[in-house]
């Protein structure tokens, strides 16, 4: 596992992940085709916001399953929270928002979020 340091443009939100970045998602759902994110999925204990909880602006649609955010002042969606299908509770980080990562080196998947 790698700590990676991660943040939103103008810097107000910031948090560490530690991530294999394995596997990264391209997702085609009405949300991260708009916005263009490649995501990775890591568990709470994997997750620490560093600091811009109170610039976060939260985003809900369809089931409301997941709580999309995003920082008020620059805009950027560096990470969502929500639960996957066992009902853990999880982090969908932006990988685009991560220090460190060649974003050509990753291995993405493409996930068909538009027919869920
Ligand atoms: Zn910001």
């Amino acid at each position: 596992m790698k700590t990676y340091k991660g943040s939103c443009h103008c810097g107000k939100v910031k948090f560490e992940v530690q991530s294999e970045l394995k596997p990264t998602i391209d997702c085609n759902c009405s949300m991260c085709k708009r916005k263009g994110t490649i995501l990775t999925f890591v568990s709470p204990e994997s997750f620490k916001l560093i600091s811009g909880e109170d610039s976060l602006t939260h985003y809900h649609f369809n089931k409301h399953v997941i709580d999309h955010t995003f920082c008020k002042v620059c805009g950027v969606t560096s990470f969502a929270s929500g639960k996957d299908p066992k009902g853990n509770f999880m982090n969908a980080v932006n990988v685009r928002c991560l220090e460190d990562v060649d974003l050509n080196s990753l291995e993405i998947v493409h996930v068909d979020g538009k027919s869920f």
